[in-house]
C-alpha cells in the first residue's frame, strides 16, 4: 500500500483539543503514515502564531541578549498544549529549556523561526506514539538557498522506510553549511509536498480550515462554489492570480511526481474537500470554468509601430529593458503593430516608469505610446473552456451587461484562460459577473 502523507497547517494545530482532532484523523485510516506539522497558528482572531512569536524572540535575543520575555509566552502556550493532551509524563520543560537556551546562543532568525515546527512535531509524535523525524536530517538546501532535491529525496526515502509511521516538523531543513534553514513563510506546505513526493505517496493531504478552494473570492461571491477537482495547472494559474489555499511552491514536488492532493477540513474531516489531479489523471473536465480569480494594481504599457511584425528583435530589445532593471513582466499580448507589457504597478515607483518609456523609446522608436495605470487582471480558468464553443462571447456578454469596460484582453496560449484587464474600481463587479454567468446560473 502507497503511503498518504498529512500536512496539517497551524489552525489545525493551534491547540490540545484541535491536535486531538489531528491525532483521529492520522489514526482513522492506516494509509496516513506521514504527518508534517506547522507550528500552532491562532486560536481565535487576534491570538498570534507561534512563529510570530519566535520571530520576536530572535529579534530580543538579538537586542538584549536574551529572548526570555516572549519566550515565556511560548513557554505558556506548549505547556498548556501538553496539558490539554494529557500527558503528564512527557518532559516539555526540558526542551523548552534546551530550545530557549539556543536560541540565546544563535540568534539566527531561521533556527528560532523553525522551533514553532519543532516543538510541535515532538509533542505530537510522543502523543501518537510514532517516531519524532527531525526535518534537519532529511531535508537540505544548496549553496544558492534552493532546495536541494538529489540530496534531499533519497535521504527522506531512506529515513522513513525505517519508520512504520512518523511526524515530521515542517517550514525547515539544512542549507549547505549545516545551519538550519526556512523555507517562506507557510513553507510547511512545501516541505510536506516534498515528503510525499519522496515516498512516492499515494496523496499528499493537506489539512487546513477550510473545505477546499472555492470558484472565487468570498469577500466578493457570498458562499461561491466550492471546486471539487482543479487540475494542477489550473490551480497554478488560480494561486498566481490571488486564490490562496496552499503555498504557491507547494505544488512542484508532488506535481512532478504526479501525485495527486486533496485539501482537507481538519474541522470537518467529512466535507469532500477539493482534489488537485495532474494532467494525466484529470479526464475530461466537467465544467467549463473552473474557477476566477484576480488582482488588481497593475499597469500596461501599449507600444505600437508600423510594420512591428517585420522587425527582428522588437520585442527581445524591449524586454531586455525590463531585464535590466530586474522587472518581470505578467502578460505580454500583442497584435501585428502593437505590444503591451502589463506589470505590476509596485516595480514601477519612484520615476522608474518615465525611466523605462525612455528607454523603450531610445530602443525601438514605437510610432505611439499609451500606458494604463490602476489595472486589474480578472482571469478565468478551465480546461474546458477549450472544448466549449462560445465562453468568450458568454464572458464578454456578462461583463458589458454589468457596464464594465475591458481595457486589455489576454487568452493564454493553452486555453486554459481568458485574462481581462479592467479598471481597478470595476474589479469585484467583473468577478461578480462572470461568476454569475458559469456559477450561479448553473450553466457552467
Ligand atoms: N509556521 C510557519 C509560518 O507561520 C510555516 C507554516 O505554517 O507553514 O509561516
Amino acid at each position: 500500500m502507497k503511503p498518504v502523507v498529512c500536512k496539517f497547517g497551524g489552525s489545525s494545530l493551534a491547540d490540545g483539543t484541535n491536535i486531538l482532532k489531528v491525532c483521529e484523523i492520522l489514526r482513522s485510516d492506516p494509509a496516513r503514515k506521514y504527518a508534517v506539522v506547522s507550528a500552532p497558528g491562532k486560536r481565535y482572531s487576534g491570538d498570534t502564531k507561534v512563529t510570530d512569536l519566535l520571530y520576536e524572540c530572535y529579534r530580543e535575543a538579538k537586542e538584549k541578549g536574551s529572548c526570555a520575555g516572549t519566550f515565556a509566552k511560548i513557554r505558556t502556550r506548549f505547556q498548556s498544549i501538553v496539558d490539554e493532551l494529557g500527558m503528564s509524563s512527557f518532559n516539555i520543560g526540558a526542551i523548552l529549556d534546551e530550545t530557549e537556551k539556543q536560541i540565546d546562543e544563535k540568534k539566527s532568525a531561521d533556527f528560532t523561526a523553525s522551533r514553532g515546527e519543532y516543538l510541535n512535531a515532538r509533542v505530537i509524535a510522543a502523543k501518537l506514539g510514532w517516531t519524532f523525524v527531525d526535518a534537519k536530517d532529511i531535508i537540505f538546501f544548496k549553496k544558492d538557498g534552493t532546495f536541494d532535491e538529489e540530496k534531499s529525496y533519497p535521504s527522506i526515502a531512506a529515513r522513513l522506510k525505517e519508520c512504520d509511521e512518523a511526524v515530521i516538523p515542517g517550514f525547515y531543513g539544512t542549507d549547505a553549511e549545516g545551519n538550519i534553514k526556512t523555507f517562506s513563510r507557510g513553507g510547511s506546505d512545501i516541505s510536506g509536498s516534498i515528503v510525499a513526493r519522496a515516498v512516492n505517496a499515494d496523496l499528499y493531504e493537506n489539512w487546513t480550515d477550510v473545505s477546499g478552494f472555492l470558484a472565487c473570492d468570498p469577500r466578493i461571491v457570498n458562499s461561491p462554489e466550492r471546486i471539487e477537482v482543479i487540475s494542477f495547472k489550473e490551480l497554478r494559474e488560480l494561486s498566481y492570480m490571488g486564490a490562496n489555499v496552499l503555498h504557491a511552491d507547494s505544488i512542484f514536488p508532488v506535481r512532478k511526481g504526479d501525485i495527486p492532493i486533496k485539501i482537507k477540513n481538519t474541522f470537518r474531516p467529512q466535507d469532500p474537500g477539493t482534489l488537485i489531479l495532474p494532467s494525466k489523471k484529470y479526464g475530461a473536465p466537467g465544467n467549463t470554468v473552473t474557477g476566477i480569480a484576480g488582482k488588481k494594481d497593475f499597469t500596461v504599457i501599449f507600444l505600437e509601430k508600423s510594420m512591428m511584425n517585420g522587425e527582428i528583435g522588437f520585442a527581445r530589445k524591449v524586454l531586455s529593458i525590463l531585464e535590466n532593471h530586474k522587472i518581470c513582466f505578467e502578460h505580454m499580448p500583442s497584435g501585428i503593430d502593437t505590444l503591451s507589457l502589463v506589470i505590476e504597478s509596485r516595480y514601477l515607483n519612484g520615476g522608474l516608469l518615465e525611466e523605462l518609456l525612455s528607454e523603450i523609446r531610445d530602443a525601438v522608436h514605437p510610432d505611439y505610446v499609451r500606458v494604463l495605470e490602476n489595472i486589474a487582471l480578472v482571469a478565468t480558468v478551465g480546461h474546458g473552456m477549450a472544448s466549449s464553443i462560445g465562453t468568450s462571447a458568454r464572458l464578454f456578454k456578462a461583463l458589458s451587461e454589468a457596464g464594465i469596460n475591458v481595457r486589455m484582453i489576454d487568452q493564454g496560449s493553452s486555453e486554459l484562460n481568458i485574462i481581462v484587464g479592467i479598471d481597478n474600481d470595476d474589479y469585484e463587479k467583473c468577478v461578480r459577473a462572470i461568476y454569475h454567468e458559469f456559477f450561479a446560473d448553473k450553466k457552467n
